[in-house]
């Protein structure tokens, strides 16, 4: 493979310290495998605010174009909260999505064994869960127009937002998730409201066009939204890859995350055309009520990097290793404090990403 670059854009709180830990991660792959990375640093956030005045410098912009793909830390805290609304740390992370029109949000909603008991949920419903949500998320009822709050001529208010998509929309994000589900299990369910909305029909309409023409060898379902929620709560490893719109993909991703028992473990992918490079991030955000005190779980974040692998790079291979050795980290007992429990080692963040990198190394020496 050539040499690949990785743009790193750390941001505020905790992002810088879980970042540096899956440097450490893309080190050692760079030294032993047969992947090469290069690697440079960006500003986004309140850092860049901090530094040069906005959240999103155009030498952000710049850098991110010219990248392989993007691995970002986390952007935001109470420190710029007052701030006039462009100026603030997230519109870095709205600016980067929109320029690289990051249409696909890829969140696995993956449950290690050994934190099974960790979630809410009895460990039998989510042991060995490994699904996929896959949202839209450049259009919608998010971006859609006619949007406001009215008032009427009698005093009385009406607020309105407008659920839109365009056919090529739909199949853009479909094509993603058969694609996906290629890989995997090779089932597809689309979620939508094809009952009440009309523009959820054409939705379905379109995901089944694209399979029929183009991806029959995949099993496809499609499930009203409210079903799903349920089901998702009621038996979520009935799935595989599950494919939504922008407003259905937030409510049941979060939904998601919460069968796999931490925040600190989800990772998230966010992806564009071919040829546009991903995103990749932790779910979670910056932090700052630990920022600083090395405690913050690294491992969403080097779970980012295990999707980049397999996603940006199609290094199934190193994705499956670096997965495995999160596994047998957790197996080992080391725990950060967010995923702590009882007779368990809890480790800081430097600690967790050298016993990641520890664990690489140990399963490279049996395998040689
Ligand atoms: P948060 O995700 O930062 O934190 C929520 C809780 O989870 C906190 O108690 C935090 O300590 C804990 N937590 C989060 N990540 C953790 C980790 N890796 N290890 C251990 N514990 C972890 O959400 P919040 O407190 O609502 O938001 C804080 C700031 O982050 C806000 O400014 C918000 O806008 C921003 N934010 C950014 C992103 C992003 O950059 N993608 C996402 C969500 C929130």
């Amino acid at each position: 493979m050539p040499t690949k670059h990785i743009l790193l854009l750390p941001g505020d709180g905790i992002g810088p310290e879980v970042v540096a830990q899956t440097t450490k991660i893309i080190d050692w792959f760079g030294a032993n495998s047969e992947l090469k990375f290069t690697t440079s640093s960006a500003l986004i956030g309140g850092s860049a605010y901090d530094a040069v005045g906005t959240p999103f410098p155009a030498e952000t912009l710049a850098a991110a174009k010219k990248a392989d793909a993007i691995l970002l830390g986390a952007v935001g805290g109470h420190k710029w909260e007052s701030l006039d609304i462009s100026k603030r740390p997230e519109r870095g992370l709205l600016g980067l999505r929109k320029e690289l029109e990051l249409f696909a949000n890829i969140r696995p909603a993956l449950c290690f064994d050994a934190l099974a008991d960790a979630s809410t949920l009895k460990r039998e419903i989510i042991a060995g869960l490994d699904i996929v949500i896959v949202r839209e998320l450049t259009g919608g009822i998010y971006f859609g127009t006619p949007r406001g709050v009215e008032t009427l001529a009698d005093g009385t208010r009406r607020g309105f937002n407008t659920e839109v998509y365009t056919s090529p929309e739909v199949t853009r994000i479909a094509k993603v998730a058969f694609e996906l589900a290629a890989k995997r299990g090779s089932r597809v369910c689309s979620v939508d409201k094809a009952n009440v909305l009309e523009c959820t029909e054409m939705w379905r309409e379109e995901v089944q066009k694209l399979h029929d023409r183009e991806y029959a060898h995949i099993a496809l379902s499609h499930m009203y939204v409210d079903n799903a929620a349920m089901q998702l709560l009621r038996n979520p490893k009935q799935f595989d890859v599950v494919v939504t719109n922008n407003m259905f993909g937030d409510i049941l991703s979060d939904i998601a995350s919460q069968l796999t028992g931490s925040l600190g473990m989800l990772p998230s992918a966010s992806l564009g055309n071919p040829g546009t490079p991903g995103v990749y991030e932790p779910v979670h955000g910056s932090a700052p009520d630990i920022a600083g005190k090395n405690i913050a779980n690294p491992l969403a974040t080097i779970l980012s990097f295990a999707m980049m692998l397999r996603y940006s790079f199609a290094a199934l291979r190193e994705a499956d290793r670096l997965e495995a050795a999160v596994r047998q980290v957790l197996e080992q007992g080391l725990r950060t404090a967010d995923i702590m429990q009882p007779g368990m080692k809890q480790v800081s963040t430097h600690e967790m990403g050298d016993a990641i990198v520890k664990a690489l190394q140990q399963a490279q020496a049996l395998a040689a």
